[in-house]
């Protein structure tokens, strides 16, 4: 079971409920956390079982670095609107850091989110599992 972060812009929004729903029976084997909107677009169009950090220019890209710098995520997915200037762009930056100082697997697109999906699927990211400490689970939030 990996722990999986999912963002989207807005206007990227439709795109991860879409993707969301075509690889729930994938993602509901995992423990999904989100942006606020991100996050309640997902539940609404799915079931899914989805904790909802703060709204991301609120803070919720923030509450994400800090769990991955605690090692309390193994995955990252977002959606990035690369045409929209966003409020938040510095908060934004900082969790892509994040993701590189950690070695976090990070899709920003939706063509690598499939693959990084089904790479999940497969297995392939199983390495982070060992990264986990035997608190993972208690993930403070
Ligand atoms: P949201 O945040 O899911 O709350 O819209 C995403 C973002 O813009 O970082």
């Amino acid at each position: 079971m990996l722990r999986i972060a999912l963002i989207a812009h807005d206007k990227k929004k439709d795109d991860m409920v879409a993707l969301a729903t075509e690889f729930k029976e994938i993602l509901k084997d995992n423990q999904l956390y989100a942006t606020g909107t991100t996050g309640g677009r997902i539940i609404d169009a799915t079931g899914l079982d989805v904790h909802r950090f703060k709204s991301g220019p609120l803070g919720g890209d923030q509450q994400i670095g800090a769990a991955i710098s605690n090692n309390q995520m193994d995955l990252v997915i977002f959606l990035r609107d690369p045409l929209t200037p966003q409020a938040h762009e510095p908060d934004i930056s900082a969790l892509l850091r994040l993701c590189d100082v950690y070695e976090i697997p990070l899709a920003t697109n939706d063509s690598s989110a499939r693959i990084m999906i089904q790479a999940v699927e497969k297995g392939l990211i199983n390495w982070r599992e060992a990264e986990h400490g035997e608190d993972w689970k208690q993930l403070d939030i």
